[in-house]
């Protein structure tokens, strides 16, 4: 099965052939740590999982993956915030405790959605070298120069600057003219190397006491952790310019290399009920927000109903649509062993993960399973979901994490529930129904099934949401 993906540099879908046949190679530009997460930047964290999971399958007899997603550790965001934060502490010091303080909550986030760790999850301070490297290299080769203390690219000395964006120049000059700093020989020239003073964190080079510019960091990384070019680059649309058109920049002109990355893939915005999400609006909710309310694997779920270049919007309907469907998948699938992802959601998904024909794959899969009973199918519907990032808990977990959330008194539920099954296998209907309508009016859900094993009757009790 080749895989085909949409390529935001040559805007055309086209068929994926890695440059090493033996190792296929990804970088998506990851979390600057300073903050809490919002769930628009969980989307790329997801997407980007969907497409390691694909890629780790499709060629795990033939060649090894690697993805890297890197962890922006100093960049001015950052210092501010850790003067706001740890005012009493040295500024270094107090950079590290906010940087280390935001990365463990993000892997949290992270491992709550379900996501695989990154083969290598690289940061930017432990990639000083490199950076350091490559703008030695951007002076030699007159792509830079140094200004006031900086190091700078400039923008004209790139023939073709500007291919991934394909914004017309002027439009380009325009944007970068709005403040243009004394420093810069050319308005779109951007920053490899400022200095810092001695509060800030910094580095010694060649150019003295300083630190690196954003862009450079996600160059360097790539180049020490994937070569000097590699198979797929992605991020978020939001990132395509300035950021990605300067990574490219920075790499192709200190590698003389035709491309960084074959393939550029870019996910859409998320908006949520239907307005953009800001802080100023309110509506702007972080991942942590959302997984106090719902378990990790609907939001998942909910991001993956949406194709990934789409733009989504993020409503609490489509969050609850997504509840029930898991709560059906779990208590479908509870007890049941796992075989290989199915054909069918494999092909959706190698089709420029075309995640929502994916799962509505799972959901004829799971039909087809109650319908024939087979084994074979109901190992394949589970083995689908697990390989999509889904059923990580028991079934028992995710059912009682439901009940709890739900505020009911378990105690008392169980106690209805047991003495409606034994009105029931007395044959009393009468009573076993009136204890029935007793538990809906509490908002329970009663399941009854037949254990597929011995054949004993048996019940199983939800909470609607
Ligand atoms: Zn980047």
């Amino acid at each position: 099965m080749v895989p085909r993906f949409y390529n935001t540099l040559t805007r055309d879908k086209a068929d994926f052939r890695p440059l090493d046949p033996s190792h296929v190679r990804m970088y998506v530009c990851g979390p600057t740590v300073y903050d809490r997460a919002h769930i628009g930047n969980a989307r790329p964290l997801i997407v980007f999982d969907v497409l390691f999971r694909l890629l780790q399958e499709l060629y795990r007899t033939s060649a090894r993956v690697t993805y890297v997603r890197n962890i922006t550790d100093v960049e001015d965001k950052i210092n501010a915030r850790a003067a706001e934060r740890f005012p009493e502490m040295e500024p270094v010091a107090g950079i590290r405790r906010l940087t280390e303080e935001t990365y463990q909550g993000f892997r949290e986030d992270v491992g709550a959605l379900g996501c695989l760790p990154p083969t290598v999850e690289p940061r930017a301070t432990e990639h000083i070298a490199e950076m350091i490297a490559i703008n030695e290299r951007l002076l030699a080769s007159g792509n830079a120069y140094l200004s006031e203390g900086h190091v700078l690219f400039s923008v004209p000395s790139m023939a073709d600057y500007g291919r991934l964006s394909q914004r017309p120049l002027d439009e380009m000059q325009a944007g970068a003219r709005v403040e243009v700093e004394s420093y810069k020989r050319d308005p779109m020239d951007f920053v490899l190397w400022k200095p810092s003073n001695p509060s800030e964190p910094g580095w010694n080079s060649p150019w003295g006491y300083g630190r690196p510019g954003w862009h450079i960091e996600c160059s360097a990384m790539a180049w020490k952790h994937l070569g000097e070019t590699f198979d797929i680059h992605g991020g978020g649309i939001d990132l395509v310019f300035p950021h990605h058109e300067n990574e490219i920049a920075q790499s192709r002109c200190a590698f003389h290399q035709p491309v960084m990355a074959s393939v550029w893939m870019h996910n859409g915005f998320l908006q949520a009920e239907g307005e953009k999400m800001s802080k100023s609006l309110g509506n702007f909710v972080t991942i942590r927000d959302l997984l106090a309310d719902w378990p990790g694997e609907v939001l998942r779920l909910t991001m993956l109903k949406t194709h990934y270049r789409q733009p989504i919007d993020w409503t609490l309907k489509s969050l609850e649509e997504s509840a029930r469907t898991l709560d059906d998948w779990y208590w479908f699938a509870r007890d049941l062993t796992a075989s290989s992802p199915d054909h069918a959601v494999l092909e959706a998904l190698a089709d420029d993960l075309n995640t929502p024909k994916a799962i509505a794959e799972l959901h004829g899969l799971r039909n087809a399973a109650q319908r024939s009973g087979a084994e074979a199918d109901l190992a394949r519907f589970v083995g689908s979901l697990r390989f999509l990032g889904f059923l990580g808990e028991s079934a028992e977990a995710w059912a009682a994490r439901k009940k709890e959330a739900a505020g009911v008194d378990q105690a008392a539920v169980e106690a209805l529930v047991a003495a409606r099954l034994a009105a029931r296998n007395a044959k009393n209907f009468a009573e076993s129904d009136r204890l029935r309508d007793e538990l809906a009016a509490l908002g329970v859900i009663l399941k009854d099934s037949k254990d597929p094993k011995t054949g004993a009757f048996r019940t199983e009790w939800e909470v609607r949401r």
